[in-house]
């Protein structure tokens, strides 16, 4: 029987109020007036006995004054106990009272003893003294001092009737002698009696205090247990209830639980999955075997595991599980089983297949759409480099005035074309995240000055008023793409130059030293019809433009902000935007460098001023599979006519190098047979068996990738020109390239790049 722990703290209570200095008073106190009466039988015998063997009277006069003592001493403690006073004030009143009641005991011991003579009284007054000393030993437990003084007063006076039978020589010597010795050993009967008494008293208490303790701590164990069902009867709910799978093992491994779940998942039974062991009831031909072994190597190592396998289902299906296995270690270290935790994932796993799947297409997708328009603009850019050229060669010649216009028209669209091609080119690029950027040393100030004297024309012919400033730049050489750099200026400056009808359009270029480098900004900033606040964040996004009705009257794709703000991210950067309607915006380009000393590597040229000379006597072998591309290039280098050498493939382009030993290559890269790379290794090689001397190789191109021209430099070219070849810039790269002893300068023998 438990008893509930407040009980058990009641008991304890009461036990530590008992034994507590006021508890024993308070026991005292009560014991003393519940044995009264049985002590006044004492006293009346006592009073009896004297009345006979002395007088009537003697014997009444005793019984009075004991009566008096014990009257005193137990109205005084009836009076603590009704007012429940037991503090040290009422117990040193109650050693008094305990005093005076052992006086009048004594008193009464005196009158017997003093009133006779004879043997009887002396031995009648050590047995009454003797009763009165083990009454007041009985307490001793209870009211130490109220005992002690009773035992001093009663061993005073039974000492001092000694002393006076001594002094006053009654009874014989010997008697007195004798009775003295019997009083001593009577007196030592007593004080073993109580010592017993007290003994037993402390071992009682001890007793009471060890059981209390054993009901204490069985209390606790009690309240453990209790708790310890309870949360068993928990988790047991738990389990049963789950909407995972719960498996519990024993320590061979084998199923001693499963929950209902668990059959609803399986199909198993609990019955039917008891004694199994988890592996030969589930795996399927299809489970993981790495993800088995590694359950049983943590099970080695008491570690839990988590994992995705492949489980079997009753009836023969394979369902995806995502199963926690925690090992039951004891507290020797010994695995007492394992739980493992199941849920059926085989949805969520479809779903994420399903997802990977449409990922996959989705790539697949933007790849094939990537390639689709590398593909589409390359086939675009042949014919618009014959557009282009074409236009390019007739405008070099004599024409009249409205056929110039004519001419001129049609090489503006052309361009206008090739700028949306290239736009949409890059988009896709973008998008497929393949943009290549480059980080080469490169000139700021020269590349911004470039571009910008490249759209001058467009500000003078509106009256605009175009400059470029630079504030204090650490370096002129920075690290970067100058070609993405030099686009994206052209975006904002072309842009500025659109949307302003009167003002000016101005770049200011700044330097901002950060922890990861210098961040170069350039911000345009245009006397424009500026933007609303609210297309503001609008004007980024592919084909998107502030105000379509008054945007359309301008012209565009809405495509020059979009691939801008990717490429300035690519490069570590941003384009941040501020304008304000009527008055004009400003559009700041950020991008991370690095300021180097060193001259460039490699550079990109732009031809500028007038057309290059190119050698007369020159001998160029054109390798170019489209005829117009041929047709353009002969009519392109009409001056050097006697000296062209035309091959339509690879293999063609090799044959004519070894008998025609021509001074210069231009090359095409793809062309049947054989391509541009192909031919210029194989060009190479037949140079390095010493056969023939090294020509310079152009390569000839309408893919403008960075990938390109390094497949170039790598197959041993030295140049690349982009189509559509402008004869300006087809010149100058000719110019560079001759060989010295046909007095042009010397080439560099670094790739050179002639861009548009
Ligand atoms: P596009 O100029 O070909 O339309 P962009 O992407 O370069 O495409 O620009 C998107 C739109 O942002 C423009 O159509 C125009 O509405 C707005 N915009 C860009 N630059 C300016 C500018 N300097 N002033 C006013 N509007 C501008």
């Amino acid at each position: 029987m438990f008893l509930p722990a407040r009980e058990t703290q009641n008991t304890r209570q009461k036990f530590e109020d008992r034994i507590s200095a006021e508890g024993r008073f308070a026991s005292y106190a009560r014991g003393r007036l519940t044995y009264f009466l049985g002590r006044q039988v004492l006293t009346i015998i006592g009073a009896a006995i004297l009345g006979v063997l002395v007088s009537p009277k003697l014997g009444f006069v005793a019984l009075l004054v004991a009566l008096a003592g014990e009257a005193v001493d137990c109205l005084t403690l009836r009076a603590f106990v009704r007012r429940g006073n037991y503090g040290p004030r009422a117990r040193a009143a109650s050693v008094g009272t305990a005093a005076i009641q052992a006086i009048s005991i004594s008193i009464c011991v005196w009158l017997g003893w003093g009133a006779t003579a004879g043997p009887e009284a002396r031995f009648f007054a050590v047995v009454y003294m003797c009763g009165a000393v083990i009454n007041a030993g009985l307490v001793y437990p209870f009211h130490r001092r109220a005992t002690e003084a009773r035992l001093v007063i009663y061993i005073i006076a039974i000492a001092s009737l000694f002393a006076l039978d001594g002094f006053a020589g009654r009874g014989s010597h010997g008697q007195l002698v004798f009775d003295f010795l019997a009083t001593l050993m009577l007196g030592y009967m007593v004080y073993t009696f109580i010592r017993f008494v007290l003994r037993s008293h402390t071992k009682r208490i001890a007793m009471e205090r060890d059981l209390i303790h054993r009901q204490d701590m069985l209390d606790q164990s009690f309240q453990t247990l209790e708790a310890r069902t309870r949360e068993a009867h928990h988790l047991a709910m738990v389990a049963a209830n789950a909407n995972d799978s719960v498996i519990v093992t024993d320590r061979e491994g084998r199923i001693e639980y499963t929950n209902a779940s668990f059959t609803r998942v399986s199909g198993y039974t609990a019955e039917e999955a008891l004694g199994k062991l988890p592996a030969e009831l589930l795996n399927s031909p299809n489970t993981d075997t790495e993800a088995i072994a590694a359950i049983f190597k943590a099970r080695d190592i008491h570690e839990p595991v988590r994992m995705e396998l492949i489980n079997r289902t009753k009836d023969g299906n394979d369902i995806w599980v995502e199963t926690n296995i925690t090992p039951m270690v004891d507290d020797d270290g010994i695995v007492q089983g394992e739980v493992a935790i199941e849920r059926d994932i085989t949805q969520a796993k479809q779903r994420e297949k399903e997802l990977a799947d449409a990922k996959t297409a989705a790539e697949e997708g933007a790849r094939a759409k990537a390639q689709f328009l590398a593909m589409v603009s390359h086939e675009i850019r042949t014919p618009l480099n014959g557009i282009i050229g074409m236009s390019d060669v007739l405008l070099s010649g004599a024409l009249q005035r409205d056929q110039r216009e004519t001419v001129q028209t049609i090489l503006s669209s052309g361009e206008a074309l090739l700028t949306i091609i290239n736009d949409i080119l890059d988009l896709s690029k973008l998008e497929a995240g393949k943009m290549e950027i480059e980080t080469i040393p490169f000139d700021l100030r020269a590349q911004l000055q470039g571009a910008l004297a490249l759209i001058h024309p467009l500000a003078e012919e509106k009256g605009l008023s175009l400059s470029l400033t630079f504030e204090d730049l650490p370096a002129d050489q920075f690290m970067g793409d100058p070609g993405r750099v030099r686009q994206v200026f052209l975006n904002l400056v072309g842009n500025a130059i659109k949307f302003t009808k009167s003002g000016g359009v101005s770049a200011r270029v700044s330097a901002v030293p950060g922890p990861q480098g210098d961040e170069i900004r350039i911000a345009v900033k245009d006397t424009g019809i500026g933007i609303p606040e609210d297309r503001l964040a609008h004007i980024f996004a592919a084909f998107a433009q502030a105000d379509g009705a008054t945007t359309r009257h301008f012209g565009g794709t809405g495509l020059g902000l979009a691939i801008s703000r990717q490429l300035a991210r690519q490069m570590g950067g941003d384009i941040d935007v501020a304008s304000i309607p009527g008055e004009g915006s400003c559009f700041t380009l950020r991008f991370l460098t690095r300021a180097v000393d060193a001259a460039p590597k490699t550079s990109t040229c732009k031809a500028t001023g007038g057309i290059a000379e190119i050698p007369p006597d020159i001998r160029i072998l054109v390798a170019d599979d489209n005829r117009t591309n041929r047709l353009l290039l002969g009519k392109l280098l009409d001056r050097v006519k006697p000296g062209l050498i035309f091959a339509v493939d690879g293999i063609e382009a090799v044959d004519k190098f070894r008998t025609e030993a021509p001074d210069l290559i231009l090359m095409d890269m793809s062309m049947p047979r054989c391509d541009g790379i192909e031919a210029t290794r194989l060009i190479r090689e037949i140079e390095a068996l010493g056969t023939a001397p090294p020509v310079p190789i152009l390569a000839l191109t309408a893919n403008a990738f960075a990938s390109d021209r390094d497949r170039c430099l790598e197959a041993g070219m030295d140049g690349f020109l982009t189509k559509p070849i402008r004869r300006r810039d087809l010149f100058a790269a000719i110019a560079d390239f001759a060989p010295a002893h046909l007095q042009a300068p010397a080439a560099s023998d670094t790739l050179k790049t002639v861009a548009l």
